[in-house]
């Protein structure tokens, strides 16, 4: 190797340049054709393997015009480009289709350069081709391949993306396919050159849980998953994200990922968690529910030290409205009832029945004074509910007992608390409110138990 370095830079510095003879080696080497032509493009010479690389016999072709090789002799690339060079004496190179003498089709790499160095002197153009035919073959599978790589991408039910962080913190996304536009409107274009257009549709509070989990991500470097609410122009939309991080050298955050909308998934994940926690009759929370985000209500309420009330009620006498105009009323007259307590109630108070025709009503950071008058209100609308069934009109009251939930105090010991205030007023006579001692600041006509 190092001979034929040396051999090489003596020959480069002109000591031997004779001896080798470069050109001839070249020219019986040279994997391709070779062809020197006279000014009308007639070949004069060949090389000595133009035969196997051009497909035709040098005797031929010697002779005759060379744009005989092109596939299309009249109009083709390399009938235009010896046109070319011949009349600008300027050198050219591309890609030419040309025909072998079996009529195959090949594709070249085609070098011509004229050879007119003394201006006196008749022109030549020397032609180099190298056969290039599996190369593009090769490019244009890998292009169809990958027209159809994106065709099915652009068909994925979202989008894929690339989302790169600096390590300033700044998000930018890197590429995002065409299911983006299904997805949220936005282009991929406008999102590449704007990341926030696209963060700007997410509601904020996801939007902080995204950013924690892409912190929590690039530390550990482990796949992020979470569901992320847009807020487009046609309401609120779910959608999944899951990425994979990469860190690069540079010290940016690349992720991978996938975003994909989930909102029907969503939907009857509502839908089937609303039908486990209500109940199918009034529509109110369960007692499982009740019990079970009315722990949450309380650790919230002791948290931001809010008071927190609890009321039980029972309608009245309802074992004979039952058995006077039959259980079917008795459902309907459920049904209104808990209809009219949610009318008097507020969006955040939790409403449950808890038994047969007795519910629960958790009043939210609301002081005795408050609840007191809330539910009045109710126990009147109540009151004045009519349902008219067949030949009558149901009419119908309740009774309430009311308690304070204690900071250390248990649900279940208020209820019972409660409870007994419902008691209570059943036994003074129905159709009223009654408080346990906790409350009984309230009551004029406290009697606490
Ligand atoms: P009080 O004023 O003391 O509360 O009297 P009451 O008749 O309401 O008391 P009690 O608890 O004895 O009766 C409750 C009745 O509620 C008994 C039961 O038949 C009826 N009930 C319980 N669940 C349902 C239901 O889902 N539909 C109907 N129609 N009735 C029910
Ligand atoms: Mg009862
Ligand atoms: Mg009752």
């Amino acid at each position: 190797m190092e001979r034929v370095r040396q051999a090489w830079h003596r020959w480069w510095a002109g000591e031997e340049r004779a001896a080798p003879g470069l050109g001839e080696l070249l020219l019986s080497r040279y994997p391709g054709a070779v062809m020197l032509l006279d000014e009308h493009g007639v070949v004069l010479q060949v090389n000595p393997d133009f035969e196997r690389h051009a497909g035709h016999s040098p005797d031929q072709l010697l002779g005759r015009r060379a744009v005989t090789l092109d596939a299309d002799p009249l109009h083709g690339g390399f009938a235009r480009a010896l046109e070319y060079c011949r009349a600008s004496r300027q050198p050219w190179q591309g890609v030419v289709l040309c025909r072998r003498a079996d009529g195959a089709l090949r594709h070249h790499t085609t070098m011509i350069q004229p050879l007119n160095e003394r201006p006196a002197s008749p022109l030549r153009l020397l032609v180099i081709q190298y056969d290039v035919t599996g190369m593009r073959e090769r490019e244009l599978h890998d292009r169809q391949l990958l027209a159809r790589l994106g065709d099915t991408v652009s068909r994925l039910p979202g989008t894929m993306f690339r989302l790169r962080q600096d390590v300033a913190g700044r998000l930018e996304l890197l590429y995002a396919s065409e299911g983006l536009v299904t997805l949220t409107g936005l282009t991929p274009e406008q999102v590449m050159e704007d990341a926030e257009r696209l963060l700007d549709l997410i509601i904020q509070e996801d939007r902080r849980q995204l950013e924690m989990a892409l912190a929590q991500s690039a530390v550990s470097l482990e796949a992020c998953q979470l569901e992320i609410r847009l807020d487009l122009s046609d309401g609120l939309r779910w959608v999944e994200a899951r990425a994979r991080p990469q860190r690069r050298r540079d010290g940016c955050i690349l992720w991978d990922g996938l975003l994909i909308d989930v909102t029907e998934r969503k939907d009857e994940e509502f839908k089937v968690r609303r039908l486990v926690v209500t109940d199918m009759l009034t529509g109110a929370l369960n007692r499982r529910a009740f019990f079970e985000q009315g722990g949450a209500v309380q650790a919230r309420a002791l948290r931001h030290e809010e008071p927190l009330l609890l009321a039980m009620l029972d309608i009245d006498h309802f074992k004979a409205l039952n058995d006077t105009h039959g259980h079917a009323a008795g459902d309907l007259a459920l049904q209104a009832f808990a209809a009219t307590c949610k009318e008097c109630l507020r969006p955040y108070d939790l409403f449950a029945r808890i038994g047969g025709e007795e519910f629960a009503v958790l009043l939210v950071d609301t002081t005795p004074d408050e609840a007191l008058t809330i539910l009045d209100r109710l126990r009147e609308a109540v009151g004045a509910i009519e349902l008219e069934v067949e030949d009558a009109t149901l009419r119908f009251t309740v009774s309430l007992g009311l308690t304070t939930l204690t900071p250390g105090g248990s649900l279940e010991g208020a209820l019972g608390d409660a409870d007994r205030a419902l008691y209570r007023a059943k036994h003074e006579g129905r159709n009223r409110i009654c408080g346990s001692s906790s409350v009984s600041s309230v009551f004029n006509d406290a009697d606490p138990a």
